[in-house]
């Protein structure tokens, strides 16, 4: 790797193939892809290498199994505590009701930090170098606007990296897009934090096993877009939180979890381990995430499942692709936008439509009422509710679908404005499916996707998101 002391502002500054801001899941599966393939990677991460890896989360982690495979998986498995969960446990007290349904396979629980430290050791192994304690401040970027490097302080000591691509995966509160000029670009710059949600969690230690030990257990807290986690790591050690969508008055995090866990017996004699918050991007994800030189992954762009908060899995997918993408833009001698194309294309026929669509039930969610979802879903079986989640469609039976037409007639109201969503999704999600294979295509394609949005907001009486 080049290096040159006294260059530019006279900071040091070196030269690299690819700069990536951020060792979470986005940042170590771009940098092991760069360097499986031999490119020059650097990895800045702003904690200490003791810290690392250490990130607020409900740590469930959804088809690892299927992860890209530059880091292996068998990295991932020292990490996995808890494999025997099958199911989402649904308490809903006001109604006296509790839904098991069931989750088709892949679910797990991790040590989160252990987890973190396993893809870090995966992308080092692969090649990537780190450098800890290293806060990025700045993009460098050239008169015709691409990104060329970023400026950063390490230590104390300003340092300066020069590279042919610069990967931000600085997560939810990056403050890279804020420092790049994006005029002319197509870089989705229509992101504020009313999009976003707040989130707490507690590591907690119980002195006897849990009941739900298999099971993660969800429960309404008083906002409609949010809800209140327990996730076993093991049966005696619990991964408790909430969050709430932040076009919402401020809530008690802290207290809200804390009052909620002193009116479960399961918590007596519990022990606080570990205490995290953030903020996470539950909204669709960037309608382009490219820039000349510059490239957005994980919750740095949006990838996170907007009615669920995991975004782990989108993290490690969009790494490699943008990596992979990347390499082929600098093989070809150019990172122009219509070059770093096919990520944005990658990412939204993999998830990243999906993703769209669900977002339109984040968005009825914030204009319903919290008592009247929650009676709803009360009403219906929680076997048919997980087929019609996770199989496609599904065949109810004349007789079930009278017992829950019954069940749920003082909810119809309800029920309409949720078929009426579905239809908005499925509407957008066929959209997504036509995302333009070129920069050319796009404004058409977005105006498009407003027109449908126009629809989301009229039929859902939600405020526009975007
Ligand atoms: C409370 C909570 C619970 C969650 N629960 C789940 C869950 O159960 N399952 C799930 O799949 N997802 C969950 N998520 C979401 C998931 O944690 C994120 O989507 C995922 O971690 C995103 O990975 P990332 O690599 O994009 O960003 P991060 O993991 O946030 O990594 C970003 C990294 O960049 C570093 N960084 C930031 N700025 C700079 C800078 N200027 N210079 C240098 N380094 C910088 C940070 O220190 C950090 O290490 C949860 C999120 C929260 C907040």
């Amino acid at each position: 790797m080049a290096s040159a002391a006294g260059e530019g502002s006279g900071d040091d500054v070196r030269t690299v193939d690819a700069v990536v801001v951020g060792a979470g899941t986005a940042g170590n599966y771009a940098a092991a892809s760069f360097a499986t393939e031999g490119y020059d990677v650097v990895v800045l991460e702003r904690k200490s290498e003791d810290d690392a890896g250490h990130i607020a989360c409900g740590d469930a982690l959804k088809g690892a199994s299927s992860f890209p495979e530059v880091i292996p998986r068998s990295y991932l498995e020292s990490a996995i505590t808890n494999d025997v969960v099958d199911h989402g446990r649904f308490e809903i007290p006001e109604h006296d009701t509790v839904l098991e349904i069931p989750v088709p396979g892949g679910l797990a629980v991790v040590d989160r930090w252990a987890y973190g430290k396993c893809i870090i050791e995966g992308a080092m192994d692969a090649g990537a170098e780190f450098s800890y304690d290293t806060v990025v401040q700045t993009v460098l970027q050239d008169d015709d606007g691409t990104v060329t490097g970023v400026r950063a302080v390490n230590d104390g000591d300003p340092i300066t990296y020069r590279a042919d691509i610069v990967v931000d995966a600085a997560g939810s509160m990056s403050i890279l897009q804020d420092e790049v000029d994006f005029d002319g670009t197509t870089f989705d710059t229509n992101v504020s934090y009313d999009q976003f949600c707040s989130a707490y969690r507690e590591i907690v230690e119980v002195p006897e096993e849990v009941p739900w030990k298999d099971a993660l257990v969800f429960k309404p807290t008083e906002r409609a877009a949010g809800y209140l986690w327990y996730f076993p790591r093991t049966g005696t050690e619990i991964n408790a939180g909430l969050g709430f969508q932040m076009n919402e008055p401020p809530m008690k995090l802290i207290e809200s979890l804390k009052r909620d866990l002193r009116n479960r017996p399961e918590f007596d004699g519990a022990v606080v381990k570990d205490k995290l918050g953030a903020a996470l991007p539950t909204r669709r994800p960037y309608d382009s995430a490219v820039a000349p030189g510059f490239v957005a992954v994980g919750d740095a762009a949006g990838h996170v499942n907007p009615t669920t908060g995991g975004g782990i899995a989108g993290a490690a997918y969009a790494g490699s692709y943008a990596a992979n993408t990347a390499i082929e833009a600098i093989e070809g001698g150019s990172v122009t936008e219509a070059d770093l194309w096919g990520y944005n294309q990658n990412v939204m026929e993999h998830f990243g439509a999906r993703y769209a669509a669900l977002d339109v039930y984040n968005i009825l969610s914030t204009a319903v009422d919290v008592d009247e979802l929650m009676g709803l879903l009360a009403s219906l079986p929680g076997e048919k509710l997980s087929e019609a989640l996770y199989g496609g469609t599904t065949d109810f039976g004349w007789g079930l679908k009278a017992r829950i037409a019954y069940r749920s007639l003082g909810y119809l109201g309800l029920i309409l404005d949720c078929y009426r969503a579905k239809q908005l999704a499925d509407e957008l999600l066929a959209h997504y499916e036509t995302y333009p294979t070129k920069p050319a295509g796009f404004e058409s394609w977005q105006a498009e996707r407003d027109r449908i949005m126009d629809e989301v907001y009229e039929t859902t009486g939600a405020e526009p998101k975007y």
